[in-house]
């Protein structure tokens, strides 16, 4: 029996990218592997709008992260981060191994980052020179607006702006050129639709002089050193890359660049926050300007969460449970792949089931759901 994956990470993968992913191997150093290498760089620039060129690399979207953190920083260098989750403190915690002076800001978890926080840090701390931010916290459920974070921050002393992409691009807007990004960090097995295995860093142009100018600690980690293969008119990798995962990627691209993929995301989490709501279960996350369109975390105020998240388990349909301070109170549904009514109907179905009794759910969930995602 298949189990109905709702992780957020790694995320249900299309039929036709798992068969791409099976095509027989060819050698890294060609012709053939430089347009598929080009193919994927030219449909990564579509989707983040973006003129420069991405890095892709083996690693997992921690890898990315230590990445741009071995590139952008180290000992002595004053980082402002900002965190409203796990991920926002695992990026703080990768930051501070370099040795860098942290300047810790905390947003309570299920809550956004309000731009005028940031922008207080910032113009509190004028000589920082970094800034860490999450663009969707995945523990929480949490999507920051960073297009209006970047755009509340004093520019005479903008700090060099790393953003974890990890759990958005893909699956939202994300446009780190035209938004000010300096360093951008996600990986495959979430927005992108792809097997685990691939992670990506982009850099603005500010932000490729700032990595020129310092010596990366890391060998493998070393962006220069990655951009040298990289900007060749046939981009190559330094080192082996996982070249079935790429004929996966370059696929999965064209199932995301189609027209209306973010607002159909969106969609389908209202749709399915409406009838989560109506069933009896309460959203984490209350300001719906911060609702990620990915990943959706509620628990039941009966307190009865893991025993409802393991029934559903028995089910064959596995969401992920809550991470950090959540640990044993939370559901995360993840809604990052082609959701449309068949597969919200089957969630909220199964969330009914694990309930176990039916005077605890509403009894008209399913029609609530039905209006929201009918209203498009
Ligand atoms: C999943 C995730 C990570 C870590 O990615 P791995 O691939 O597990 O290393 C980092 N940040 C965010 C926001 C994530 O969702």
């Amino acid at each position: 029996m298949n189990k109905y994956l709702l992780t957020p990470g790694p995320v249900p993968v299309s039929c036709e990218t798992q068969l791409a992913e099976a095509r027989p191997l060819i050698g890294h150093r060609g012709k053939e592997f430089s347009g598929l290498f080009s193919s994927i760089e030219t449909k990564l620039s579509g989707l983040l709008k973006t003129d420069g060129k991405t890095v892709i690399f083996p690693a997992s979207g921690t890898g990315a992260l230590e990445a741009l953190a071995a590139n952008f920083i180290g000992p002595g260098v004053s980082v402002i981060s900002v965190s409203c989750g796990v991920f926002g403190d695992r990026f703080r915690e990768i930051a501070a191994l370099t040795g860098a002076d942290m300047i810790n800001v905390d947003v309570e978890p299920g809550e956004g980052v309000k731009p005028h926080v940031a922008a207080t840090a910032v113009a509190s701390n004028p000589n920082a020179s970094v800034l860490l931010l999450t663009q969707n916290e995945t523990s929480t459920g949490v999507f920051n607006h960073i297009d209006e974070i970047v755009a509340a921050i004093p520019q005479e002393i903008k700090p060099l702006i790393l953003v974890d992409g990890v759990s958005s691009v893909g699956a939202m807007p994300c446009f780190p050129q035209k938004w000010g990004i300096d360093g951008l960090a996600t990986a495959s097995q979430k927005g992108l639709l792809t097997p685990p295995g691939l992670a990506f860093v982009w850099l603005s142009e500010r932000g490729w002089n700032a990595v020129s100018k310092r010596k990366c600690p890391s060998y493998y980690f070393d962006l220069v050193r990655q951009k040298k293969d990289l900007f060749k008119d046939a981009p190559e990798n330094p080192y082996t890359p996982p070249v079935s995962l790429y004929y996966a990627l370059d696929h999965a691209l064209d199932e995301i660049t189609d027209k209306g993929w973010f607002s159909l995301r969106d969609r389908a989490a209202r749709s399915l926050a409406a009838g989560i709501e109506a069933l009896g279960f309460e959203l984490l996350v209350k300001d719906k300007r911060f609702r990620s369109p990915g990943v959706t975390a509620f628990f039941h105020p009966s307190g009865e969460t893991d025993a409802i998240l393991k029934s559903l388990k028995s089910m064959c349909v596995e969401p992920a449970g809550g991470q950090g301070k959540f640990k044993g109170n939370l559901i995360r549904m993840s809604h990052y792949h082609d959701v449309r009514w068949p597969e919200i109907s089957l969630a909220l179905g199964s969330l009914y089931a694990a309930l176990g009794d039916a005077r605890r759910g509403a009894g008209d969930f399913m029609r609530r759901a039905y209006e929201v995602w009918e209203a498009k």
